[in-house]
């Protein structure tokens, strides 16, 4: 290979996007929460200086009706619950509509930051070096999350929305835009 086909080969490699993915076996969860400890205290300021399950971004619930633990990570920040919602039924057992559900919405208050209540959302441990494995995986002794990475061949990706725009989002839902930006005007005149 040429110089320049290897670095044009280089290139396409490098553009093309890793999907990451955190697998759960639900029958090794014990529900020891240690996950949960483990990424409020990645995500702490400074780094590691707490540690408080209200502010992760897994949350382990129990689903009631069968006595399970059910860790889920927070996904998308939506203001409303949705309606018309899933019931599944898993070897004869039927589990509860929001067991499986990531969604960060108002009909539980998993995934708000509890100072703010701005939505939170798993940014699988993301920083630079890149870590090995995120923190929930490396600390779940009984190997129920597993990390796994695939190349992503799917085309045309919708951009990716960051964790300020989608908290500011939620921000202008919750008290409108007049009564945000008045806020941001009282901020910025104190400096
Ligand atoms: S650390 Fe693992 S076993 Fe413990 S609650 Fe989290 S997922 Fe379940
Ligand atoms: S948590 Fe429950 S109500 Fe909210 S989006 Fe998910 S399934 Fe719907
Ligand atoms: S991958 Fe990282 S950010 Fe996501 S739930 Fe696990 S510890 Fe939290």
């Amino acid at each position: 290979m040429t110089d320049a086909k290897g670095t044009a080969a280089r290139m396409e490699m490098a553009k093309k996007k890793v999907l990451k993915h955190i697998k759960v076996d639900l029958d090794k969860c014990i529900g020891c929460r240690a996950c949960e400890m483990a990424c409020s205290a990645f995500h702490a300021r400074p780094r590691f200086s707490s540690t408080n399950p209200a502010r992760s971004r897994i949350r382990v619930v129990i689903d009631e009706k069968n006595d399970m633990y059910v860790p889920i990570r927070a996904g998308d920040y939506t203001p409303a619950e949705c309606t018309g919602r899933h019931k599944y039924t898993i070897n004869g057992k039927e589990y509860n509509e929001c067991s499986f559900c990531g969604v960060s919405c108002p009909s539980r208050d998993y995934f708000l930051e509890p100072d703010s209540g701005l939505p939170l959302k798993c940014d699988m441990c993301e920083e630079d070096p890149t870590l090995e494995e995120p923190w929930c995986v490396q600390v779940c002794r009984c190997d129920c999350l597993t990390f796994a990475e695939e190349e992503d061949d799917r085309e045309d990706q919708p951009e990716k929305r960051d964790e300020m725009e989608i908290g500011l989002e939620s921000l202008i839902l919750k008290h409108g835009l007049d009564k945000v930006l008045d806020m941001v005007a009282r901020m910025s005149s104190k400096g």
